[in-house]
């Protein structure tokens, strides 16, 4: 266990919000975060647990002790047609990409460099082109925080949906996600259906190839956190009713819609955004990104509350013009842990 020097989380948040917490620990053992947990919970403190702070918004300071998921290790076993890899919760998901694709074992090239920790993966059920964490995992590994009971969850049990899974219902007061579980097929698929992966032809494109065509994707079209705060895509894509896609299409006939199995529509939350003339509108140092509107950056000094009114005003004008209410994918941090971060904007 260390003790950090400061109670400052700006180095802790991808979106650089000055914010402090009363304590701020890193948790390098279950031992450590056991004890970590159990000092502040006979205080009463809130408690927050914390990966790379790349999809928290805090609005304002946090009364309590912030623990840091810093839990390492990463296993490799071989299987006859799969490799499988069990990884601690604090490693980083990008690094992990690159040290499995050194050693030549595939799948996650289309997950690179999505800001965070391992642990945080399964939370939001992470995805991007075309590929969802659900779709490697085998397993997560948790902890009772209360009583140190260890719990192993299956894919199947983890209800992973679209930026949502059971860590963020049923398993998430009082307990920490420690590792996860990877199953990766030797038999190497590409999945080729997005940007400028769809160039490449299945035959003879290589994982290294669609490792540094997602980065270069990425590093063109989303600001670096390091160089201007951020969390990545603000809002979700929402998911309307057929009818009303139906009726958007008609208007705006480029709008990009996508056909889910149950017939409701998930429509992208970034057109939406920028139907509305809104790239580059700020309030304070909170402002919509230039090249992408679904991201919300901090120019240098906004405050948790900046975003927060930015959120509100972009939510209102989506409703305004399509009837259609975006809800965060970030989550919101207040005084006393986590807050309802849709009422927030509403
Ligand atoms: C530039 C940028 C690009 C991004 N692109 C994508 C993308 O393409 N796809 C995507 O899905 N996401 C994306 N994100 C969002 C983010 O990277 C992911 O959600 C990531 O998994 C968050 O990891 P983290 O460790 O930073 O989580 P944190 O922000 O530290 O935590 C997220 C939540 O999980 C909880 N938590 C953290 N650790 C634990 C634990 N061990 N046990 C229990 N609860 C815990 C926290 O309390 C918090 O509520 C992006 C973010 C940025 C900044």
């Amino acid at each position: 266990m260390s003790v950090c020097q400061s109670t400052q989380l700006k180095a802790f948040n991808t979106f650089g919000i000055s914010a402090c917490a009363d304590y701020i620990g890193a948790a390098t053992s279950i031992e450590s975060l056991l004890s970590l947990w159990q000092a502040a919970k006979k205080k009463e403190y809130p408690i927050l647990l914390l990966g790379g702070g790349s999809n928290v918004l805090f609005t304002e300071n946090f009364k309590g002790t912030v623990i840091l998921n810093r839990l390492l290790g990463i296993k490799i076993q071989e299987a006859d047609t799969a490799w499988h890899i069990h990884v601690g919760a604090g490693e980083n998901w990008h690094q992990l990409i690159k040290l499995l694709i050194k050693q030549k074992i595939y799948g996650l090239e289309n997950l690179a460099l999505i800001p965070g920790n391992v642990g945080s993966a399964p939370i939001q059920n992470i995805g991007a082109y075309g590929i969802e964490f659900k779709q490697v995992c085998e397993f997560v590994d948790l902890i009772e925080l209360e009583t140190g009971k260890h719990i192993r969850l299956m894919e199947n049990e983890c209800q992973f949906a679209y930026r949502d899974s059971i860590f963020k219902h049923q398993y998430k007061e009082d307990y920490a996600i420690t590792a996860v579980g990877l199953r990766l097929n030797k038999a190497w698929e590409p999945i080729l259906t997005y940007g400028s992966l769809t160039q490449f032809s299945h035959e003879d494109v290589t994982p290294e190839q669609i490792f540094h065509a997602v980065c270069e994707m990425r590093q063109s079209k989303l600001p670096d956190p390091a160089i201007m705060g951020n969390a990545g895509s603000f809002f979700k894509n929402p998911i309307i009713s057929a009818e009303l896609a139906k009726k958007i299409k008609s208007e705006y006939p480029e709008c990009p819609q996508y056909y889910q199995d149950d017939n409701s529509v998930k429509v992208a939350a970034g057109w939406l955004i920028d139907q509305c003339h809104l790239k580059g509108h700020s309030i304070g140092d909170a402002a919509v990104h230039t090249k992408q509107a679904l991201v919300l950056v901090n120019k240098g000094h906004a405050t948790g509350q900046s975003i927060v009114a930015l959120a509100t005003y972009v939510r209102n004008k989506v409703a305004e013009k399509f009837n259609i209410f975006l809800e965060p994918e970030v989550r919101f941090i207040g005084a006393e842990g986590e807050i309802d971060s849709v009422e927030c904007i509403s």
